[in-house]
């Protein structure tokens, strides 16, 4: 069975027949990368607004073997700084977890970690991404935290009420 590695969630996710996962790395542009791959899969969706990162479904119907396949594409900027950059990247990375429909994976960690249960089924996606990143990043534990007016959203307080109340 194959696996994908999500490296900063530290987490590792058994694949379905049929499910790849592609964690792209830095893009000089997320929009333009974006289009890139929806122009690769035979549709002409663009992003709106300016992104940090992005994680992206692919689904084509491979004839030879008669079966869908979908692929969870995870990319983003490289903002020369290892804090914004592993806390976008868990950011989307979170967002493939749940795309695998595995947030099972990182609620059991949260559980055993900080002894909460959360039910991130009932939670927005952004907000969700965001838990997986304050979790995993540190964040929690960081006098000064990350601005969330640097990620141009609102879900980073939400996100972080969640974690520690
Ligand atoms: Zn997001």
């Amino acid at each position: 069975m194959k696996i994908a590695k999500l490296n900063v969630l530290e987490i590792e996710v058994p694949l379905e027949r049929g499910v790849y996962f592609s964690d792209e790395g830095f893009v000089e542009s997320v929009n333009e990368h974006y289009k890139y791959l929806s122009r690769k899969n035979g549709t002409n969706e663009t992003l709106e607004g300016s992104n940090d990162g992005c994680c992206t479904t692919r689904r084509w119907y491979d004839p030879i073997s008669d079966m869908d396949r979908k692929n969870i594409h995870i990319f983003y900027l490289d903002f020369k700084n290892k804090r914004i950059n592993d806390f976008i990247r868990a950011h989307e990375e979170t967002h493939a977890l749940e795309n695998f429909e595995r947030l099972d994976l990182l609620e059991r960690e949260i559980e055993i970690k900080l002894g909460k249960r959360i039910d991130l089924n009932r939670i927005r996606g952004e907000v969700i991404a965001d838990i997986g990143a304050i979790f995993k990043t540190g964040e929690l534990d960081r006098r000064a935290r990350l601005h969330p007016i640097f990620f141009g959203k609102r879900s980073y307080p939400e996100a972080l009420r969640y974690l520690s109340e």
